[in-house]
This record gives structure tokens, C-alpha cells and sequence, in this order.
């Protein structure tokens, strides 16, 4: 075994899910890494081939269940890096996007463990990318925000975020669309403004399903949304590549059902 002082941690933004979305310097860390610790949206169907000599650690959490706690995934990060080890901790996305990047550096540099974060293309932007949809258009919008659905936003929330405009993203959203939608209309945002929910982005049952504000609850509950899944809620949903065709006709839709309730 090396000797204690050559271990380290490497945090690993692994992007969406398909694996020709890692970057090079993610590829590398992973040829390089003796442990890896990796969850449930990283790309890790051929994680074997990825990182050939290592240990690989499944720490997968699905909503509402974590298998392997937090503070345990801290500890087992530190523990394997005191021990000598090359430890890559491979996240969905970008690290510091809503991936509690952030605490496992802190938990890190507390050890005197030496880490280091590869960035990853976060699924704030590539999902709707996948969907056709840009985050800014020219001309359309120059702001987006990027916000996590994980629990409901707060009433100075929902108002400051319909006052700003733009395109709002929100990650870890489909069980609290209900109040988003409603926070949003209450505090002004027009009940028409488009809003795209991407599920499973870049996997074969990628689904795009398209609605407006008023209707998005109606719509996901009607097309059965699930999480994964990111909702881009904005005039630039007008430029979405639906998989059933004309979004225009989908717009229609989704103005009737608005009709009708
Ligand atoms: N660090 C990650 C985000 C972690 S939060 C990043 O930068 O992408 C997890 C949330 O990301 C999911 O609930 C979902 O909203 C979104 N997400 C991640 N991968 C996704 C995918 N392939 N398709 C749809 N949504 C995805």
C-alpha cells in the first residue's frame, strides 16, 4: 500500500447521464481512481471499464431514501483517502450544483485530506439543451435562474422569482410543482407562460412534456411525469423539439385544457 500521504479525494461532476458528456479530466480520474463512490444519476452502467482498478461503492440515493447517510458518505470518503487511496466521489452533474459538493470538500479539508473538484456539465442546462429548449435566447431572454424544487419555496421566494422573469430551471421538482405554479400565478407571472418538464434526459425514454403555468400541474399529473426531471418554465420553451411533433399544437392543448378548468 502507498503511503498515507498520497491519498486524496477528487469530486467528479459526471453530467447528465450519457458518458460522452464527462470531460476529459473526469475520464482521467477515473482511469486513475482505487475507490469510487458514486450515486444514482452519475453515469455508471460501465463505471467497470471506467475506472478498471477500483473499488466501486454504489452510495445511490432515490428520493426520500438514502441508502448510505450523508455523514457516512463523508466518513467513508475520508477514510479510504487516510488509508492511501485515490478516491474519485462521482456525482450527476456538476458537484456544486445542489450536490452537496460543497459539504463533502468541508468534511475533506477538516481531515487534512487534499481534494480537488473536476467540474461537470450540470443538468440545469444540458437536459433542457437535450430537449432543443436554450437556457437564452437573443432577443428572448438574457436571465436564467436555477432553483431547487426540493422543498417548496417560501412566499418572498415565489415573488421575487416571478418579478425577475427570464427562464426559471428548477432541479428536484416534480412533487412540488403544484405550489411553484401556484406561488408563481399568485405573484403575477402570467398563467400562460410556457413550461417544459424533461424527464430522463439523455437516457432512451427521454420525455418531453409541454404545458403552460396553469396547466402543468393538470398535464403531469395526465402524462404521469417522474422524477428525474427538469422543468424549464419561460418563453424559451417556445423553441422546444417535442417528441410527439408540433409544439404549437401542444401550446393549443394546453390552452384548452386551461379552458376548461
Ligand atoms: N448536481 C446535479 C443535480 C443534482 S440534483 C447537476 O448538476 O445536474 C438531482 C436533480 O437533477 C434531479 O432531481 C433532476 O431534477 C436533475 N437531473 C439530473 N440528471 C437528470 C437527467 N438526466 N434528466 C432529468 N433530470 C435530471
Amino acid at each position: 500500500m502507498r503511503p498515507a500521504t498520497e491519498g486524496s479525494v477528487t469530486l467528479v461532476g459526471g453530467g447528465p447521464g450519457d458518458e460522452r458528456l464527462l470531460t476529459v479530466a473526469a475520464v482521467e480520474a477515473l482511469r486513475e481512481a482505487d475507490v469510487v463512490l458514486f450515486d444514482r444519476l452519475a453515469p455508471h452502467s460501465t463505471l467497470s471499464d471506467l475506472a478498471p482498478s477500483a473499488l466501486l461503492i454504489d452510495v445511490g440515493k432515490t428520493p426520500g431514501h438514502h441508502p448510505i447517510g450523508q455523514s457516512d458518505i463523508e466518513a467513508l470518503l475520508v477514510e479510504h483517502a487516510l488509508a492511501g487511496s485515490r478516491v474519485v466521489r462521482l456525482k450527476g452533474g456538476d458537484p456544486y450544483v445542489f450536490g452537496r459538493g460543497a459539504e463533502e470538500v468541508a468534511a475533506c479539508r477538516a481531515a487534512g485530506v487534499v481534494v480537488t473538484v473536476v467540474p461537470g456539465v450540470t443538468s440545469a442546462i444540458s437536459v433542457p439543451a437535450a430537449a432543443g429548449i436554450p437556457v437564452t435566447a437573443r432577443g428572448v431572454t438574457h436571465l436564467f435562474t436555477v432553483v431547487s424544487g426540493h422543498a417548496p419555496l417560501s412566499d418572498d421566494e415565489h415573488r421575487h422569482l416571478a418579478g425577475l422573469g427570464g427562464t426559471v430551471i428548477v432541479l428536484m421538482g416534480v412533487a412540488t410543482l403544484p405550489t411553484l405554479t401556484a406561488g408563481l400565478i399568485a405573484h403575477g407571472a402570467t398563467a400562460d407562460l410556457p413550461v417544459a418538464i424533461i424527464e430522463r434526459g439523455y437516457t432512451a425514454t427521454q420525455r418531453t412534456t409541454i404545458a403552460t403555468l396553469a396547466t402543468a400541474v393538470h398535464v403531469a399529473s395526465a402524462t404521469a411525469v417522474r422524477s428525474p426531471a427538469v422543468l424549464v418554465i419561460g418563453e424559451v420553451v417556445r423553441f422546444a423539439d417535442t417528441d410527439d411533433g408540433d409544439a404549437a399544437r401542444i401550446f393549443e392543448t394546453a390552452s384548452a385544457l386551461a379552458a376548461v378548468e
